[in-house]
């Protein structure tokens, strides 16, 4: 009988099989797989990419920060470019920000998760989960053994599918939905570092610099679609497109020879280059209509369902490792507690609520994003409201509170946290209405063709990392500013002023310094008198 069976040995599976080990050297923990390792390094999948959120759960919960650092290349956080006829514009970081986020290859990545996991849990290789049923309590769960076809009945407490796109559970329990986004993806490996220096070359008016440019997560921007090129190594570099199918024939681009017609049709320096360097293609994938989600994803019953077997909204941001970073810093948390004799359904209601909330926010994020950028100047502000949020209110919230909520039973704190998290996504859902908006559209504003971002305004958001728990409560004052300080982008962008101007002011550090930021709050004109700095 174990306590924990986790079925699906990919990134989500592995990292939880981790998480609980590292917390619990007694837990008895399997995993069934489908598969044998080692991978090879470039595998099928797809995601190959750290958001911040995803960066400090490898660091702070699951401590490989330093493991990381010595196998893959650091990330230059996200690049963005829309090309035009002649020239393009850009938007970018010219330093790293404070945690370590990574591009990696992902066959690799989980070869090396496994090999931290193998000795420490039982694993069932060649193993496909077939169903399971309750039987007193405990989860009697029927697996096929792929190397001899006979079948096996093991025993566990806890169930969690990490076994992807399949939805297993979500499909047994008729939980899961698709999303109002027509997205689909087409993927290729290429045998060679593409360099975006040498087809987007700096001109004398671009304040970047060439020394990462091409290390940070490119994406090249066009209604409707973007394209990602990602140097997962000196010589491998993953290129893909996003696109919206209300937009482009899936059919134009479902097989290499198409997608290449179709990138010299929409994205031509890319091809001509590609062409040029005559790199090799590895490989050629697809994936469909992607988006889903479902209704919850830790039930009473003790079974949960993380990563893509819970829901994707869209990969624009790399967010499917911070969705699994908190599901499985959750449910953690949710199996310790209930192992060491205390009550935990008031925490898995939290739990529910909580990654229910995150999944609000993200539709808010991509709901009628792609038709919308036409509009160098929305693209620019867009990443920067939904940073505005995602570091001040989710990143401080991951970084500081997430355990904290979980780990005993104190449903103020947690309610009082939700608050924030829920007050500060109310904010975000009028921000993206704002941006939606006829009046933003005719603002006549058109921002900068070179947009350098400051990756140490970080620090400005999240001031504080891992606040001990029994000091839990200092993360509010936190969190209370960093609604007003999204209360100030709200009424600046409202104002029609150039919201770059905002950002090149160095306005968030300005703003967080202040001990009253509310006096900025609906007063754009006191906050450029009193806190713009010199450009
Ligand atoms: C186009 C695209 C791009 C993306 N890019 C990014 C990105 O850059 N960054 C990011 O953070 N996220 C990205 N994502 C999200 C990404 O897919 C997830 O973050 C990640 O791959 C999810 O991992 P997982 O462990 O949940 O699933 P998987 O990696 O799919 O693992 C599931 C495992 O379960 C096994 N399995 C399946 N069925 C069974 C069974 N019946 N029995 C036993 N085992 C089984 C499979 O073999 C598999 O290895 C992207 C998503 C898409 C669609």
């Amino acid at each position: 009988m174990y306590d924990v069976l986790i079925i699906g040995a990919g990134f989500a599976g592995l990292t939880l099989a981790y998480q609980l080990r590292k917390k619990s050297s007694d837990l008895r923990i399997a995993i069934v797989h489908d598969s044998s390792f080692p991978l090879d390094d470039i595998s099928d999948k797809v995601g190959e990419s750290f958001n911040e959120i995803g960066a400090v759960y490898f660091d702070q919960m699951l401590g490989l920060k330093e493991f990381m650092k010595e196998r893959y290349p650091r990330k230059l956080g996200m690049r963005f470019f829309k090309i035009n006829e002649s020239s393009y514009q850009e938007m970018g970081y010219n330093n790293f920000t404070p945690n370590h986020a990574f591009h990696f290859e992902r066959g690799k990545l989980e070869n090396d998760l496994f090999d931290l996991v193998k000795d420490k849990v039982d694993f069932y290789l060649n193993h496909k989960y077939l169903d399971f049923e309750t039987v007193d309590g405990e989860k009697h769960v029927h697996v096929l053994d792929r190397n001899d076809k006979s079948s096996r009945t093991l025993k566990a407490h806890w169930l969690v599918d990490a076994a992807g796109l399949k939805k297993l559970l979500a499909r047994k329990f008729d939980l899961t939905h698709r999303l109002p986004l027509n997205h689909s993806s087409v993927w290729f490996r290429v045998g060679g570092g593409v360099n975006v220096d040498d087809f987007l070359p700096l001109t004398s008016d671009n304040p970047f610099t060439t020394e990462n440019r091409s290390w940070s997560s490119i994406h090249l921007e066009g209604v409707g679609y973007w394209v990602w090129i990602l140097r997962l190594s000196e010589n491998v570099t993953s290129v893909g497109i996003i696109f919206d199918e209300n937009m482009y024939e899936f059919q134009d681009l479902a097989t290499w020879e198409k997608t290449k017609l179709w990138l010299r049709d929409n994205v031509r320096v890319l091809m001509d280059y590609l062409d040029e360097e005559q790199f090799p293609i590895m490989d050629f994938r697809i994936l469909r209509r992607f988006a889903t989600q479902s209704d919850y994803w830790v039930s009473d019953e003790r079974w949960a369902l993380v990563g893509d077997a819970y829901g994707i909204w869209d990969p624009y941001y790399s967010n499917g490792f911070d969705l699994i970073g908190m599901q499985n810093t959750i449910l953690t948390e949710l199996i310790l507690a209930e192992r060491a004799g205390q009550e935990i359904h008031q925490r898995i209601q939290g739990a529910n609520r909580f990654i229910s909330d995150v999944m609000r926010g993200f539709a808010a994020t991509f709901t009628d994003f792609y038709s919308r950028k036409d509009r160098w100047y929305y693209i620019c502000s867009k990443y920067n409201v939904d940073m505005a949020v995602y570091f001040p209110i989710l990143a401080t919230i991951v970084h500081n509170s997430l355990e904290s909520m979980f780990v005993d039973e104190d449903p103020v704190f947690r309610d009082r946290v939700l608050f924030y998290l829920e007050e500060g996504g109310g904010i975000y859902f009028q921000l993206i209405q704002l941006l939606a908006s006829d009046e933003f559209k005719n603002n006549g504003v058109d921002g900068y063709d070179y947009m350098p971002l400051n990756a140490d305004t970080y620090h400005a958001f999240v001031p504080e990392m891992d606040i001990p728990y029994h000091e839990k409560e200092r993360v509010f004052p936190i969190l209370e500013k960093n609604c007003n300080l999204l209360w100030c982008v709200f009424h600046y962008l409202k104002s029609g002023r150039n919201y770059m101007d905002f950002i090149k002011n160095g306005a968030y550090f300005a703003i967080t310094e202040q001990t009253d930021p509310e006096r900025y709050r609906d007063n754009p004109d006191q906050l450029e008198a009193d806190l713009f700095h010199s450009a």
